[in-house]
């Protein structure tokens, strides 16, 4: 078993985290979600926990205790969602609005899902068909959803930095509203990286996922790794877990400005003092021996200058396919954020090799990850 996360007699008989439900919804025969029987007859009784971020803007600052907390509470989820009765009251009688100035097919369904699974009740923003058109301002959409009793605002833009702007509003006018960051320009995608982690730490233990199991692994990044926010999250992830983070890109993709900017935050944040970063220009040193291969898309939105001679030269030199995994260690797996290139970033035969590929379980695991954070937001509301 990992660590124990949770505060006091939340553990259930069978040593897995027990949420103390509310009884309005009786989910037995499920252990998990039953009330316990000393449970106070109110919404109330929601657990109190370790938990004391109110919003999650980004990974660069949350520590082991966070990350193993949400792994913990994304396992628990997760063995929620093989039952047959998928669906918990946690966050009855709570909204969740998914502010998508961008578009966005896979986070914006599992955020909306993961909301419906909790019992929430959701709103759904698309800029393209809402009052932004008439010049209506971030904030003043933000505000107007406020004003719909919104508990939880999941925010997605693509300027870096909206989500936060948002958050330091609702802090400002001291309304309790918590924000999450569902990918902000290239700056960050929380849930993204924290989604890869427990894929990965699942993977290793599925019983106990924890930050401390990829300590020494060697996970090579590869891609367009200047234009990702999930690159930039997982960094943050990878290395506060011991892991060996091997960056590979052509340089147009991967300046070296973008190591100083990493050891900077680095120093400031105080990690281990280990070099575990390692940028390449050329892929085959990242993959020698690697453990896992993260492959990013190509951000063709966010170019603003034609950064590649080709995409079929791009995928000839730093595509990855079954013959260029020979590098790695035996059992390498290969993961993808989505959505795909198919045959430009990886292999279309690959990505569809449930031997190697992890894509499907990534998009499972987002379901399971966004319940987890959104619990953890939640969970000190009603
Ligand atoms: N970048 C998108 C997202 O994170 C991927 C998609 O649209 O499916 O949601
Ligand atoms: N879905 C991820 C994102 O929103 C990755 C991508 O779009 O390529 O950043």
């Amino acid at each position: 078993m990992g660590k124990r996360i949770w505060g006091q007699g939340e553990l259930g008989a069978r040593g897995k985290t027990c949420f103390k439900f509310s009884p309005l919804v009786p989910l037995s025969p499920c252990p998990l979600v039953s009330p316990a029987p000393s449970a106070p007859h109110s919404p109330k009784s929601m657990p109190t926990n370790t938990w004391n971020r109110h919003h999650i803007l980004s990974l660069a600052d949350f520590t082991t205790t966070e990350y193993d907390t949400v792994l913990q509470t994304a396992a628990s989820f997760q063995e929620v969602l093989s039952r047959r009765t998928k669906k918990v009251p946690t966050l009855q009688g709570q909204v969740v609005a998914n502010l998508f100035f961008e578009s966005s097919t896979r986070t914006r369904s599992s955020f909306e899902l993961a909301a419906k699974r909790l019992s929430a009740d959701t709103l759904n923003f698309a800029a393209a068909t809402s009052s932004m058109t008439k010049g209506e301002t971030i904030l003043d959409t933000a505000k107007t959803y406020l004003a719909m009793g919104t508990d939880i605002m999941v925010v997605r833009h693509r300027e870096a930095g909206v989500p936060n702007a948002i958050a330091a509003e609702m802090d400002r006018l001291g309304v309790g509203v918590s924000v999450l960051n569902a990918g902000d320009g290239q700056h960050e995608h929380p849930s993204q990286g924290l989604l890869d982690l427990f894929t990965l730490c699942t993977l290793i233990d599925p019983a106990s996922p924890r930050l401390e199991l990829l300590k020494g692994k060697k996970i090579a990044i590869v891609g367009d790794i200047l234009h990702s926010r999930v690159a930039r999250s997982n960094i943050w992830s990878l290395i506060a877990s011991g892991a060996e983070v091997h960056l590979a890109a052509p340089p147009t993709l991967l300046p070296k400005l973008f190591a100083e900017y990493i050891s900077e935050e680095l120093g400031v944040r105080n990690y281990s003092p280990t070099p575990q970063l390692f940028l390449h220009w050329q892929l085959e040193p990242a993959l020698q021996n690697a453990d896992f291969v993260m492959t990013l898309r190509l951000q063709k939105e966010r170019m603003t200058a034609h950064l590649l001679p080709s995409l079929r030269e791009y995928h000839q030199l730093f595509g990855i396919t079954r013959t260029k995994l020979q590098l790695c260690k035996p059992n390498v797996k290969v993961l993808h954020p989505g959505p795909v290139n198919r045959g430009v970033e990886i292999s279309s035969e690959l990505m569809d090799d449930p031997e190697f590929s992890l894509i499907q379980s990534q998009v499972t695991s987002g379901v399971a990850v966004r319940m987890a954070l959104l619990y953890l937001l939640g969970s000190g509301k009603t």
